[in-house]
């Protein structure tokens, strides 16, 4: 059996006295797609913060690629276990938000380009060639020189996914990268995720309230409610013959 790239074992956070994972247990296999859905609050967004390293657990263990993020010091305070591998595992990770986060004042070609060339050190000229290729891949090869402002929030979107992509990760993280977009324009960014998911070779999880699209792209759903797990499995199942009742009542609101 494949060894998870990804494993949360116990994962507890707490934001002051809020309890808002109360033991999460997850693993995700290196070329798996998985989609987590559930009610606003329930803690779907700190989870991939917490891979991110943008944010500690308060307790567990969450370990990428066999390595341990955190390691427990004597007076129960997490620390980064290592440096280094920190820094590897942001490197082997991409993150897109919600909100696009580009450099206003870069065209989309730099935007892509600075990460490649300024943190990994790659030749400019390979860097572009690389970026070039990413950005037509989200179908924007026409927009090279444009600045952000000068794009829809689609388009906004998928430099965002070209310049993650760029960085070629092992493992992407999509954080509801469609819920600050004009209805109008979701098609198009969900269009090109499920692109990038049929080249199949990254792990991705998705954070999302679309849940035709995690029926389509996902492998697994996984339904958050109250800081734990309360439902998983293929989406069919999930989708249609839970009898989570918590997971019944969150679905009605879609319909
Ligand atoms: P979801 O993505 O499912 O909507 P989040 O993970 O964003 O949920 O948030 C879960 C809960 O944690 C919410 O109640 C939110 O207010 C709280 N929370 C998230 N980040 C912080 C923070 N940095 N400080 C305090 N509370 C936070």
């Amino acid at each position: 059996m494949t060894e998870p790239i990804v494993m949360y074992k116990d994962v507890h956070k707490s934001f002051g006295d809020v309890k808002v994972l109360r033991g999460v247990d997850l693993d995700i296999k290196p070329a798996e797609k998985v989609a987590v859905i559930g009610p606003s609050g329930s803690g779907k967004t700190t989870i991939i913060r917490m891979l991110m390293t943008l944010e500690e657990p308060t307790s567990g263990d969450i370990i990428v690629d066999g390595k341990n993020l955190w390691h427990m010091e004597k007076g129960g305070k997490l620390v980064p276990a290592n440096e280094k591998h920190l820094r590897e595992v942001r490197g082997d990770i991409g993150m897109v938000f919600q909100h696009f986060n580009l450099f206003p004042h870069m065209t989309i070609l730099e935007n892509c380009m600075t990460a490649p060339v300024n943190v990994q050190k790659e030749n400019k000229t390979s860097a572009k060639e690389r970026s070039i290729e990413m950005l037509e891949k989200v179908g924007l090869g026409d927009k090279l020189d444009n600045y952000p402002s000068q794009l829809s929030g689609g388009q906004k979107q998928r430099v965002a996914m070209a310049r993650a992509l760029v960085m070629r990760p092992k493992i992407m993280l999509f954080d509801e990268v469609t819920s600050a977009l004009d209805p109008e324009l979701v098609g198009e960014v969900l269009e090109v995720i499920r692109d990038i998911a049929k080249e199949g070779e990254m792990a991705m999880v998705l954070v999302t309230h679309e849940m035709e699209f995690a029926r389509d792209v996902a492998d697994r759903i996984v339904f958050l409610d109250n800081g734990v797990i309360a439902e998983q499995g293929p989406p069919a199942e999930v989708l249609e013959n839970s009898t989570n009742e918590r997971l019944q009542s969150f679905l009605h609101r879609f319909r």
